[in-house]
């Protein structure tokens, strides 16, 4: 029995997913890019044809599905992804969620919070919010988030981020809609999935993210003993680790016998939001691979050279996105 999901378009079955990419960004904007009063103010035009351009591109190489990873306090724009499923005929499914205190924008529901002295009440607004995105859909656009997106900060889970991780795994029981994380600097993947899974979230839809960002494997596996799928989803950002290293720790857990848990990704960025990024000299081969076609063109054939079959490379980018939407 298949579940249907929400995409940008309305619900899809994950049996026609296909090729998947579980953490990508169509448009994003750190928070602040708003009082950014000199910057150019944003263009949805020219955003979708940033994103139609990337998509398509990496159409090429047989992606189908793309899921948006970015948080509300990220800045989504469902109606930026309606054009870009229209246009280009992929698949977007979008988040609900809030990213870490440190680089997302905790001051409202904090400052709500320390007013009840820590109250439950203000862990079910959260949990409310993340509702009201994958029920009714987000603002008055009709587009449903289809994944719950949380995050948590290098060496610790602050008590803001685990009220978020506790009213996400409250709606993900309610939905059934999967949990994709961030972890900060390759730390807390297994205190994330630990402080979910003890909230009472099903291992089958909970997706431990950024573990590319730690290439010791047994952190890897100390995550992946607990049953979660775990995404290798910075590929292309050299600039944090080498994709290199990060093939290293992927080819070892396949090796290992861990193919069925495991997803690859670029984290990649179409559309920035605010003024144009100032990359230096030296950041700009660190980031020359960042884009949606990286695995395509790059990491699947170094996977082949180490001896990864055809099968074991399509588990990782078929079957494994479909099984994680497809838990019941
Ligand atoms: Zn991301």
């Amino acid at each position: 029995m298949t579940k249907s999901v929400n995409s940008v378009l309305g619900p899809v079955s994950p049996e026609n997913f296909g090729v998947t990419l579980m953490h990508e960004h169509l448009v994003f904007g750190y928070p602040g890019w708003q009082y950014d009063s000199a910057a150019p103010s944003y263009d949805r035009e020219k955003a979708a044809e940033a994103c139609c351009a990337m998509i398509g591109e990496a159409m090429t190489y047989g992606l189908k599905t793309v899921v948006d990873a970015t948080p509300n306090d990220g800045q989504r724009d469902p109606e930026l992804y309606k054009i870009v499923a229209e246009k280009t005929g992929i698949n977007i499914i979008c988040s609900t969620g809030l990213y870490t205190e440190e680089e997302g924008a905790p001051a409202y529901f904090k400052f709500r919070r320390m007013l009840t002295g820590g109250s439950p009440a203000i862990t079910n607004e959260v949990y409310e919010t993340f509702m009201k995105d994958i029920t009714q859909g987000i603002g008055d656009t009709g587009v449903k988030a289809g994944v719950i997106k949380v995050a948590t900060s290098r060496g610790e889970i602050t008590q803001y981020e685990g009220m978020v991780l506790e009213a996400a795994v409250m709606a993900h029981k309610e939905t059934g809609v999967p949990i994709i994380t961030h972890t900060e600097g390759g730390t807390m993947g297994p205190q994330q999935a630990d402080f979910l899974l003890g909230q009472g979230a099903d291992p089958n839809r909970l997706m431990i993210g950024h573990m590319c960002g730690n290439t010791d494997i047994n952190y890897s596996i100390e995550v992946l003993k607990k049953g979660v799928y775990a995404s290798y989803d910075r590929f292309g950002l050299d600039l944090f680790m080498p994709d290199v290293k990060r093939q290293e720790t992927v080819i070892g857990l396949i090796k290992q016998g861990f193919e069925k848990q495991l997803m690859l990704s670029h984290d990649f960025i179409c559309f920035w939001l605010g003024r144009e990024l100032p990359l230096s000299e030296p950041i700009i081969p660190l980031v020359a691979n960042w884009n949606l076609t990286n695995i395509f063109k790059n990491i699947i054939p170094a996977l082949k050279k180490a001896n990864i079959t055809d099968d074991q490379i399509k588990t990782l980018m078929v079957e494994n996105p479909k099984r994680l939407f497809s838990a019941t």
